[in-house]
């Protein structure tokens, strides 16, 4: 299928690796020239090489933390007319709420609400006056099945999936779509770190936290990043341009729901 996106352009933050990574190269593919981001220079430039060699676009990086303002405010000089806009940020840490502080709790918000929102407020105008875009959050599905240990996640996310969805209905008439994409479990660097979390607090290894888990997917098996990526590149798609203010679950089937 055509995308339709050859010749666009996209952001996409937090893309050395995993789920980031896999949106920037399904983009790519569809002919999208790139500014990606992460925090570490080299893992940043060999992506950024082998999506320009892979797919023959333009990948232009920039390197930073993208929950400070001077890097944000780099990656819009550096693509200032973005037709695509994914916004993602590493997870915070899990752990127990009795520990976490003001402080805590603000470095969440910073990364996984305030700096999403913050990227959408210098794109989405002239994403308006072109009367075309497309803003996808990288979130979640544990904003439909929250997970305790989670909670800085759940809480943070869950605030930004209340902002977006309002804007989404505000936008909408000009052509610009937001919606969020929700990952259940897939085999990134994150998920390593989430079953460590997982085994600390129930006195298990990581094996038999990772066979838990697996075992409680109906998929049995954990995603692969690059079905992500396609996902991705579809809802940035011209086919994908009436569907907007939706969460969108890649989760194997482990939300219980039927909706
Ligand atoms: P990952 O494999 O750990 O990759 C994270 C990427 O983001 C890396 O390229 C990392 O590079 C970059 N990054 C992290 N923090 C950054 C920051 N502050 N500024 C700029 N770049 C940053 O993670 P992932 O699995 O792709 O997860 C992506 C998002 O989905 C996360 O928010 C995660 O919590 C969420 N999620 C993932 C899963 C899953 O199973 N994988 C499930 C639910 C939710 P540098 O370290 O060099 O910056």
């Amino acid at each position: 299928m055509d995308l339709g996106l050859k010749g666009r352009n996209a952001i996409v933050c937090a893309a050395s690796e995993g789920l980031g990574r896999a949106c920037a190269r399904s983009l790519a593919e569809a002919g999208v020239d790139l500014v990606i981001n992460a925090r570490r220079e080299i893992e940043l430039q060999v992506t950024a090489e082998e999506i320009a060699s892979t797919f023959g676009v333009m990948v232009k990086t920039v390197c930073g933390d993208v929950t400070d303002t001077d890097v944000r405010a780099e990656i819009m000089d550096t693509c200032p007319a973005p037709d695509i806009l994914v916004n993602n940020a590493g997870g915070p840490p899990p752990g127990n709420f009795r520990d976490w502080t003001p402080e805590t709790w603000h470095l969440a918000l910073d990364a996984n609400m305030i700096t999403p929102i913050e990227l959408i407020r210098a794109s989405v105008d002239g994403m308006i006056e072109r009367r075309f875009g497309r803003i996808i959050n990288i979130t979640s599905g544990a904003i439909k099945a929250p997970i305790g240990m989670l909670g800085l996640s759940n809480g943070a996310r869950s605030g930004l999936t209340g902002f977006v969805a309002g804007l989404a209905r505000d936008v909408a008439q000009h052509g610009v779509t937001v919606n969020n994409l929700l990952p259940g479990p897939f085999e990134t660097a994150r998920l390593q770190g989430t079953l460590l979390g997982a085994a600390k607090s129930q006195g298990i290894s990581v094996d038999e936290a990772r066979t838990a888990r697996l075992a409680s997917n109906p998929s049995l098996r954990f995603g692969d990043p690059n079905e992500f990526g396609a996902t991705c590149a579809f809802i940035a798609s011209v086919h994908a341009g009436y569907m907007t203010g939706q969460n969108i679950l890649l989760d194997g089937g482990a939300f219980p729901g039927t909706f």
